[in-house]
């Protein structure tokens, strides 16, 4: 069970099924955080989720703040979404031809990113990523790209390099079988540090920065707003094209993303999670005369047999819509202050020294003194006190991502009632951590 036996928890199901899923499974997962391997014990397997509650095959019950890292930013089966996703569901899965969701998708997406005149629609934040950058060095005709340290962009050879998520959470500084030919033109920076993507630049042939403008893949980490404009102003001075990995924070952070909410605009933006609203939908997108280096427009090749995928769309639009009409960003900001105030006061009374890092709706305590502005300042976090500190929370019902270096994400469905039972787990689990 739980490598903390003050924890008293009903897992056997999960252990059963773990222990049958390692057979066939590598790990009994398909991605390796969902092992819990940074925090011991059984990894829980879900049976069903509805609202912001996510229920075990043990039965437990906890309210759900990982919401698939990010996407489900509505909560577990929102009503609205699920009804259209049953009436496309009866037009047929998949086409390998065009249709009307796309644009109408399309539309959405690119009215709310000013930067994007245009859009290409794949099936994952990685998939999105990766044809962002082929994208940038076809339109540069450079290939050095600079990425920040503890910044992820999904697993594609090229950026597994000085990685947050799941790397950083095994302390893996990159992958096994990247070869170096395909990490020789990644150049990395340190996040809020202009000067370290300045020395990189200066020397020539850079085709892009690419950065997490609100970072959540080493626990969150705010850009300086200084830092932002200097960055934006360095890569234009120097037609370098900035990428903004929105995947995480578009249309999460605000509607129109980070970009939105810190008031820059990026050459390259790309999309994930709650663009799918839980299907499986990536998108990167550009002004016209980038996006028209795009194959069938031009010579750079991207291509997916289920890319714009009829369901997915259905799904993206209705949370899209949704989302625009709830416009829960002010009640999410409120939230997470709360959050933050009761961490803090909580670690307080126990004598724990802790950072609390927010930026809208994503959050994540470091069991540290020191501020953390970037990836080292974040790897000072005392990750044994943060294990105890989710076990217990896992025992009082709230379900987190079992990694110190992943944000918490908060959804529309999540209550006043729901963050109180929060506010008690807190307290529970930040004496936990100090005894
Ligand atoms: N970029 C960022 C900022 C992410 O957070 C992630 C995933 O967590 C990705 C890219 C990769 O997306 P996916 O897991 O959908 O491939």
């Amino acid at each position: 069970q739980s490598p903390n036996t003050k924890i008293k928890m009903k897992l056997e199901k999960s252990l059963e099924l773990y222990t049958k899923g390692k057979k066939h499974l590598v790990g009994a997962v398909n991605s390796p955080v969902r092992a819990f391997k940074s925090v011991g014990g059984v990894p829980i397997f879900i049976d069903h989720a509805k609202g912001s509650k996510i229920v075990d095959v043990d039965g437990n019950e906890y309210i759900d703040f990982v919401l698939s890292y990010g996407p489900m930013i509505l909560g577990h089966r929102n009503r609205v979404v699920e009804k259209t996703i049953e009436k496309y569901l009866k037009k047929g899965y998949t086409f390998g031809a065009s249709t009307k969701g796309e644009i109408i998708m399309a539309e959405l997406v690119c009215d709310a990113f000013p930067g994007m005149d245009k859009v290409r629609f794949v099936n994952s934040g990685t998939e999105a990523v990766l044809s962002a950058i082929r994208l940038a060095r076809a339109y540069t005709g450079h290939n050095k790209i600079i990425k920040f340290s503890g910044c992820y962009h999904g697993h594609s050879d090229a950026l597994l390099v000085a990685a947050g998520s799941g790397l950083a959470t095994l302390s893996l500084p990159g992958s096994k079988g990247v070869p170096d030919e395909a990490v020789k033109n990644t150049l990395i920076a340190e996040f809020n540090n202009i000067k370290s993507v300045e020395n990189h630049i200066r020397k020539g042939g850079v085709a892009a920065v690419i950065i997490e403008p609100i970072a959540g893949n080493m626990g969150v980490i705010k850009p300086d707003a200084k830092f932002i404009k200097q960055l934006r102003e360095l890569t234009k001075d120097n037609d370098v094209l900035l990428i903004a990995d929105e995947v995480m924070t578009g249309f999460r952070s605000q509607f129109g993303g980070a970009q939105e909410l810190l008031g820059f605009e990026a050459d390259i933006t790309c999309l994930g999670k709650v663009v799918g609203g839980g299907f499986p939908v990536g998108a990167y997108g550009a002004r016209n005369e980038i996006m028209e280096m795009v194959a069938p427009l031009g010579g750079m090749y991207q291509a997916g047999t289920l890319s714009g995928n009829p369901i997915a769309m259905a799904c993206g639009i209705a949370t899209l819509k949704e989302l625009k009409k709830q416009n829960p960003y002010k009640d999410f900001e409120k939230t997470a202050a709360f959050l933050e105030r009761e961490m803090k006061s909580a670690a307080k009374e126990n004598g724990i020294d802790l950072q609390v890092n927010r930026f809208g709706s994503m959050i994540n305590p470091f069991f540290t003194k020191e501020k953390v502005v970037d990836f080292k300042s974040a790897q000072t976090s005392d990750t044994e006190k943060f294990k105890v500190f989710f076990w217990k929370m896992m025992e009082h019902g709230v379900f987190l991502p079992p990694s110190q270096f992943e944000s918490w994400f908060l959804a529309t469905a999540m209550t006043k009632r729901d963050i109180y039972k929060v506010r008690s787990a807190i307290k529970i689990a930040m004496k936990a951590v100090a005894d």
